[in-house]
């Protein structure tokens, strides 16, 4: 049997499905790319320029207008990639508390979605891929050949996400992440367009009690089938 060419992993916030795309995409010697970056990157824009996230037609306007570049990283600084918004450098400003408040919220909007998704999809039928998000199995490649469904509990991804963040030195309470954490699983898994869900066919792993190396030894097994 063939390896897979196109492998699609989604999951709620901070379960830990870039970690595992980014290592497996380095070990096939694939593309890692993550599909909430480009949700993340509109949805500075809209803050950066004094848009309101809830004007949905304004919203929509800037995400069919503005480029969105993701580039291999020039800096060495702990990114994975360059994200560009017409030339300029936003790769740490996308991961901001105001950026994780809205972006739920922005990418819900159908039109925002049917943007991104066209050049993700684009970027997904060239193969040799590992997409991350919500909807690629679902939705953007559900042609994909593998796909995983990486989930852990909402207090587990908080916990990570709140270490996450002291890490780098920013001041939070873990209260604080968990409500936020709650919010966004709601939004993300109840919009009318492309909702989080596992497809019909996708394998699902539980990661609340798996390291990232017990995970990626799982998904390997089932690229090589
Ligand atoms: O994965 P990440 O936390 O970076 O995604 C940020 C947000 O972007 C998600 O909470 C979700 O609202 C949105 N998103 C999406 N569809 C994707 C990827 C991300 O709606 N394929």
């Amino acid at each position: 049997m063939s390896f897979p060419t196109i492998i699609a992993i989604d999951g709620p916030a901070a379960s830990g499905k870039s970690t595992l795309a980014k290592r497996l995409a380095a070990e096939l010697g694939y593309l890692y790319f993550d599909t909430g970056v480009m949700y993340r990157a509109i949805t500075w824009v809209v803050l950066a320029r004094g848009v309101d996230s809830a004007d949905e037609a304004a919203v929509t306007s800037l995400a069919e207008a503005v480029t969105i570049d993701v580039q291999p990283a020039t800096l060495e600084d702990g990114r994975d990639f360059d994200v560009l918004v017409e030339g300029q450098d936003i790769t740490w400003e996308i991961r901001s508390a105001g950026v994780e408040a809205n972006v739920s919220q922005v990418s819900a909007y159908p039109g925002v979605r049917k943007a991104l998704s066209a050049q993700q999809r684009r970027v997904g039928m060239r193969g040799r891929v590992v997409m991350v998000g919500r909807d690629i199995g679902t939705v953007v490649l559900p042609e994909a050949q593998l796909k995983i469904y990486l989930d852990a509990s909402v207090e587990e991804r908080a916990r990570r996400r709140y270490d996450e963040q002291v890490a780098r030195g920013h001041s939070v309470s873990l209260e604080a992440v968990l409500k936020a954490m709650r919010k966004r699983d709601e939004i993300d898994s109840t919009r009318d367009v492309a909702p989080l869900r596992a497809a019909q066919d996708a394998i699902v792993i539980d990661s609340d009690h798996m390291d990232i190396e017990a995970v990626l030894r799982e998904t390997k097994a089932l690229v090589t089938g």
